[in-house]
């Protein structure tokens, strides 16, 4: 079996990073956390998380700093992660987040962190024609929709523009990106962990171009041990 790994993937959004994570979180089996899945079915199920998140998520804004980190220490806190690691999706975004994922994980250590890179015309056309199952998540397109009339392949649910893929929210979300999250690419490159992978093409061969990268790299770590 693979061994496990400890891994956050950045990007913007519409770089492809709930596709890829998803893929990860298969190839090195383990857990995929997605703090915007989390939020989202927070905010559908009603629960006081979802009461504190709900306008943050609507308007594109980051939902603060101490919340964020509550969810990611209480679930990283679970055995699941503590055996084989995780993939992070979406988390960490700000310098405060990823100061606390340090402190959270220690005594140990991030394995990588992958930037999966996208250029922005890229992404804004992606997430103009994104469509997303309301239930599973699952993310489909206007060019590649599910089967049959815009019900999720995999579990039946409805499958719709998301609330904060607005042309809006869209450009807040990009815009906080550029000033919260980039930073962190040379957080991460200080401190070695940084991969920066090309996310344009085909999922299959992004996901190809993440797991040869990242298995390259683990092995240069291991020999430098
Ligand atoms: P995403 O699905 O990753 O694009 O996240 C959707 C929304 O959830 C974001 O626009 C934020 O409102 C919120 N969110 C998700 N992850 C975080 C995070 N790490 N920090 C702050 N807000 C977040």
């Amino acid at each position: 079996m693979v061994p496990g790994i400890r891994l956050i993937v950045l990007g913007k959004q519409g770089a492809g990073k709930g596709t890829q994570c998803s893929r990860l979180s298969h190839h090195y089996v383990v857990p995929h956390i997605s703090t915007g899945d989390i939020f989202r079915a927070a905010t559908r199920s009603g629960s006081e998380l979802g009461r504190k998140a709900k306008e943050y998520l609507e308007a594109g804004e980051l939902v603060p700093d101490d919340i964020v980190l509550g969810v990611v220490a209480e679930r990283l806190a679970q055995d699941d992660t503590r055996v084989r690691g995780f993939v992070l999706d979406g988390f960490p975004r700000t310098a405060a987040q990823a100061q606390g994922l340090q402190e959270i994980l220690a005594p140990e250590t991030l394995d990588l962190a992958v930037e999966l890179a996208v250029p922005t015309e890229v992404v804004l056309h992606r997430l103009a024609s994104r469509r997303t199952c309301s239930a599973c998540g699952a993310n489909y397109s206007t060019e590649r929709p599910p089967s049959v009339n815009w019900t999720c392949d995999i579990c039946g649910g409805e499958v719709v523009q998301r609330a904060d893929d607005t042309v809006a929210a869209i450009r807040r979300r990009l815009a906080l990106y550029e000033e919260e999250t980039a930073p962190l690419i040379d957080w991460y490159m200080e401190r070695d962990k940084l991969l920066s992978v090309n996310g344009t093409g085909h999922p299959d061969e992004v996901m190809e171009r993440l797991v040869r990268a990242i298995d390259h790299r683990r092995q240069l770590q291991l020999a430098a041990r």
